[in-house]
């Protein structure tokens, strides 16, 4: 990977933060896979959520193949960050971001597991139970689909993810290898 020419690209996207990391330093927690089962109105729900994703095990199984990983952040600000409305529309553009992050990743000759903010949403209605994914190639599952405690990594690195007032912050993982021969 050439990371100069890569921080140059990644300069050009509109992320607020970001930080390379090495895989092993993210916390799993089963806390947080608890919370997407009794919070979260998409559990059950989709492809890119429990239990579709697999166990807590297998996910951080599925991660620790990506031995590196580059943390992005984006801002968005809304008029009331209470109106779940507003908040969620702010998403597509990050997921964008999150797209185009991989795509300068893929285009060094590495593979990318991408989790993502909230559920997928790409399509209006997800065929989760019934049918396979529409779209496996772009569809992120939830970074808390995985028991990541994203949190706990953007802090150890600084990130600031606590602005107040009424702006969003999302977060997106690739998690990257290099290509098998
Ligand atoms: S791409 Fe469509 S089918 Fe696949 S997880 Fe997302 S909403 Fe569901």
């Amino acid at each position: 990977m050439n990371r100069a020419v890569l921080e140059a690209q990644l300069a050009e996207l509109p992320i607020a933060q970001y930080v390379f990391f090495q895989t092993p330093e993210l916390e799993f927690s089963p806390r947080i896979r608890a919370v997407c089962e009794q919070e979260c109105p998409r559990y059950g729900k989709s492809w890119a959520c429990p239990p579709a994703v697999g166990s807590t095990e297998d996910c951080q199984k599925r991660c620790l193949e990506y031995p590196d990983g580059l943390l992005i952040a984006t801002l968005a600000e809304v008029a009331d960050i209470s109106d779940m409305t507003q908040t969620l529309a702010t998403r597509p553009a990050h997921e964008e971001i999150t797209h185009q992050a991989a795509a300068l990743l893929k285009a060094q000759g590495l593979e990318v597991l991408g989790l993502s903010s909230d559920s997928c949403a790409l399509c209006r209605r997800c065929t989760y139970p019934d049918a396979p994914c529409r779209h496996p190639e772009r569809m992120f599952p939830c970074v808390e689909s995985h028991g990541i405690v994203v949190t706990a990594l953007a802090e150890k690195y600084g990130i600031e993810y606590q602005y107040g007032g009424n702006i969003v912050t999302w977060f997106s993982l690739l998690l990257y290898r290099e290509k098998a021969d």
